[in-house]
């Protein structure tokens, strides 16, 4: 049984299905892919900036290959447009050398450095003295594919309960009693194995079930999103990213696009106090976004730009501590076999879904 139809959960009920047949996917919302999953940017990452070794390394570089075989096979939306990360000052400049190691370490394949001129001849419109160019990155359509991944599970077994929140589990002898709110009132039935994708709810389904650990606390970090107007979107034609800084939450205010041509400025990194999600855009941080994206765009006007959208992060980390890897993990030693806790999936994992969802199908093997 999957918690959650995000993209994660959807990803791992199709590599499951395919291999098991029956699987069973609740969902709190009407449809999927209602939180995280469709108030993201679409990128479809490199892997350059992780720790080598990490999940988010690994998965995402795995995950970057498998999501480009998938959506070439199945014909969703996408395409890889490319990135360039803009050095603007020579401080800058002598990091993008570091990012390039990095990005190497991580067997990112592709990455090269440009100048100014280079520079403006893919981009004449984007202001840096040099840059950082990856051709492996790209955009996708992120509800189409979240279409295909559910249509595939369904078309091999999978059954997909929406409006049916878990709200209780109960280890029994051989499995999982699972208790479940939806509009007739509540059921319990049992499950041998529980994989737990509730993004930003998988601490409090941990915690359900017995595991209330403070390492899977989560903190919501919300993302907003400006949109560019006034004809300008036009101007850039691949994701346009700052050189990140020191301690920074997210990677930088950078641009955008989107398959139908637009433009989007974000995200910040609001923290959010009250844990609770928030998709509202403060809409007097606008000059913060033209501030910050001015930089590298200096084509932008204040009045070009007009609130777009928010996303909410799951970290697993609050103000000032230090960031942390994805959990996956099957929680065997602390006596719940065939438990699959996923906690903390930020980004990338819209990018490594399809890696998710083979590690997943790995570790329920691996119990037996
Ligand atoms: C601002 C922002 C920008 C991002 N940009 C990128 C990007 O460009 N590229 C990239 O690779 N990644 C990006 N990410 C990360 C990516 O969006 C997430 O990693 C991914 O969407 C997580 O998917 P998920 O399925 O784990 O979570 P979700 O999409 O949140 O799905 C979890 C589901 O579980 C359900 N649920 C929760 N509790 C229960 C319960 N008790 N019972 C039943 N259902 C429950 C929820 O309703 C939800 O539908 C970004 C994230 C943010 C916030």
């Amino acid at each position: 049984m999957v918690i959650g139809a995000g993209v994660v959960g959807l990803a791992i009920a199709r590599q499951l299905a395919q291999r098991h047949g029956g699987v069973f996917v609740l969902e709190k919302h009407r449809k999927f892919g209602q939180e995280t999953s469709s108030r993201n940017s679409e990128v479809i990452h490199s892997g350059i900036y992780y720790p080598k070794g990490s999940l988010k390394a690994r998965l995402c570089l795995r995950g970057r290959h498998m999501l480009y075989d998938y959506c070439r096979q199945k014909e969703i939306l996408h395409r890889q447009c490319g990135k360039f990360i803009i050095a603007t000052n020579q401080e800058e400049s002598l990091q993008l050398e570091s990012i390039l190691e990095q990005a190497r370490r991580n067997g990112v394949e592709s990455g090269r450095i440009l100048d100014r001129s280079e520079l403006q001849q893919h981009e004449p419109h984007v202001e840096g003295c040099r840059a950082l160019y990856f051709d492996t990155s790209g955009i996708v359509d992120s509800h189409g594919l979240m279409k295909q991944l559910e249509t595939d599970a369904v078309l091999q077994g999978a059954e997909m309960a929406y409006e049916s929140q878990v709200t209780g589990i109960r280890k029994i002898d051989g499995g999982y009693e699972v208790t479940v709110a939806d509009a007739s009132g509540e059921f319990v039935f049992t499950t041998a194995a529980v994989v737990n994708a509730a993004g930003l709810g998988a601490y409090e389904v941990s915690s359900m079930a017995g595991m209330d650990d403070p390492f899977y606390r989560l903190y919501f970090w919300k993302g907003q999103y400006w949109a560019v107007g006034n004809g300008k979107h036009k101007l850039i034609d691949s994701l346009i990213y700052p050189v990140p800084q020191a301690k920074l939450t997210g990677l930088g205010i950078h641009a955008t696009i989107d398959l139908n041509g637009g433009v989007k400025l974000g995200p910040d990194a609001v923290y959010l106090d009250g844990g609770k999600p928030d998709y509202s855009v403060d809409p007097n941080s606008g000059p913060d976004f033209y501030k910050a994206a001015s930089r590298f765009l200096p084509f932008l006007d204040p009045d070009d730009l007009h609130p777009d959208q928010a996303g909410v992060r799951p970290k697993l980390q609050k103000p000032g501590d230090a960031v942390r890897d994805f959990i996956i993990r099957e929680e065997s030693d602390r006596g719940f076999p065939g438990f699959i806790n996923l906690v903390g999936i930020e980004s990338p994992g819209l990018t490594a879904c399809l890696a998710i969802g083979e590690m997943v199908e790995g570790l329920l093997k691996e119990e037996g």
